[in-house]
């Protein structure tokens, strides 16, 4: 610990990752410095479901995807957005995507999730009773509700799921309203994750993190990275008025990661898969226990302390297109057929949120050492799962660090099998 605090450790970016990842390094007795542009867990970290969801053990690129995607598309408001201008933008990390779609590699995707997602609750509760903040934390499961896929499908999934050791029931219409009573009576089936959990409020969670990082000793910059660069006194980081060097940094700069790794001379097929959620104000208990997704309207409602939190969908589109609220409002509708009771809906929206998930195209995030850079350590393309992999991942950093075993095998996330 006392050699450790000689090291000065930078910390790029102060989402949900880059902030489990400072707690673990000042923690282990580095001198961490955490940077952002814009805040605390202002980026998607901020509105997201607050789903800690485990369960999610499925990449994304699944063959499937392909016959529904034109349907999808079809629809301005549907669960998949794609503008024509952006789409050959979209094509090379597009086509990776289709690539990751094959049985081997789907398969391989599939258990290097698991690995992460295993034990990713694990991992918060210690942080959680360290930062005071346990309350954040509810682990009443979730559930994934159907209201017109026939039951030979659900049972196929829910096979699927059991294949992969998740913990999951198939419950019919009354087993289901038993447990979240207020559910619309379309609801036919549900699958029930019940060691899954989700907090009330992702951004408290991220707040909650940064003051124990604080307390530990960690300063916190609000800056804009421009450059980094490597040299023979360590890791140069370029802002817009200074520069200073580390021993060591973290890239945790979500879906901003693509231009920094580029100065390094990676790839990085990074896009940002855009998101929105909404907040009803709602009293929760009248509603919701726990999340409940639905697998046909593709969206996610949490009941958290400030209301229930419609979220979801998928948009392609560049970091800097406006963000367009009318899907944040479809989430709305969409809730309408999933809860019963609803209260009139007002044109007036409560906090819509846009958020960009970094999102790589085997679904795998990057966890591991630059390949070419020994102090440089990355931390980024948690795509939908980073609120769930934020402890694990600053434990995998910590460990990757201090040059000891990780706790799961990291060959998996390295960067290098983007740069072969
Ligand atoms: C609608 C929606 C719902 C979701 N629901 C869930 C869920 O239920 N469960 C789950 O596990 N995940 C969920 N996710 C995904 C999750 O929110 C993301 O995976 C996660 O927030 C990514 O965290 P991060 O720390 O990598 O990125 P971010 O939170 O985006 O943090 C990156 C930070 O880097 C900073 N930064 C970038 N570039 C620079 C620079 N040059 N200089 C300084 N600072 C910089 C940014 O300002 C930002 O604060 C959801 C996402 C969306 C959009």
């Amino acid at each position: 610990m006392e050699e450790n605090g000689n090291k000065r450790i930078a910390v790029l970016g102060a989402g949900i990752v880059g902030l489990n990842c400072a707690v673990e390094l000042q923690a282990r007795g580095y001198q961490v410095t955490l940077i952002d542009k814009i805040g605390i867990g202002e980026g998607c970290s901020k509105g997201n479901a607050g789903h800690f969801a485990t369960e999610q053990v499925f990449p994304m690129a699944e063959m499937k995807i392909l016959w529904q995607l034109p349907k999808m598309l079809l629809d301005p408001l549907g669960p998949v957005a794609l503008s024509p201008k952006y789409l050959p933008k979209l094509l090379p990390w597009f086509a990776q995507f289709i690539g990751n779609m094959a049985q081997s590699k789907r398969r391989k995707n599939t258990q290097a999730l698991k690995s992460l997602n295993k034990n990713a609750i694990e991992y918060y509760k210690p942080l959680l009773a360290a930062a005071d903040a346990q309350y954040l934390l509810i682990e009443k499961g979730s559930l994934l509700v159907f209201e017109k896929t026939p039951l030979k499908k659900v049972t196929l999934q829910y096979q699927a799921y059991l294949e992969q050791d998740v913990e999951v029931k198939l419950l019919n219409k009354e087993e289901t309203l038993s447990l979240e009573p207020n559910l619309h009576k379309n609801i036919q089936y549900s699958l029930y994750f019940p060691n899954v959990a989700h907090t009330i409020s992702p951004l408290e969670l991220s707040k909650k993190l940064a003051e124990h990082a604080k307390n530990l000793g960690c300063t916190f910059e609000k800056t804009e990275i421009e450059t980094i660069s490597h040299s023979a006194k360590g890791v140069e980081v370029s802002t817009g008025n200074d520069n200073s060097f580390f021993d060591h940094i973290v890239i945790a700069t979500g879906a901003w990661s693509k231009v920094l790794l580029e100065q390094l001379n990676y790839k990085l097929p990074l896009e940002g898969e855009r998101g929105y959620s909404s907040d009803l104000s709602v009293q929760t208990r009248d509603y919701l226990s726990r999340p409940v997704a639905s697998a046909e309207r593709r969206f996610i409602m949490t009941p958290m302390s400030h209301g229930l939190r419609l979220a979801g969908t998928v948009e392609f589109a560049s970091l800097a297109t406006k963000a367009n609220m009318k899907r944040a409002s479809m989430l709305r509708k969409n809730a309408q057929y999933i809860l019963a009771n609803l209260p009139e809906l007002t044109n007036k929206m409560d906090n819509a949120w846009l958020g960009v998930r970094p999102s790589l195209p085997d679904s795998l995030p990057v966890i591991g050492r630059a390949p070419n850079h020994k102090n440089i350590t990355l931390a980024l393309g948690h795509h939908h799962l980073g609120l769930t992999l934020g402890a694990i991942t600053g434990k995998l950093v910590g460990q990757i660090i201090a040059n000891e075993k990780t706790d799961v095998d990291i060959t998996p996330f390295c960067l290098s099998r983007f740069n072969k």
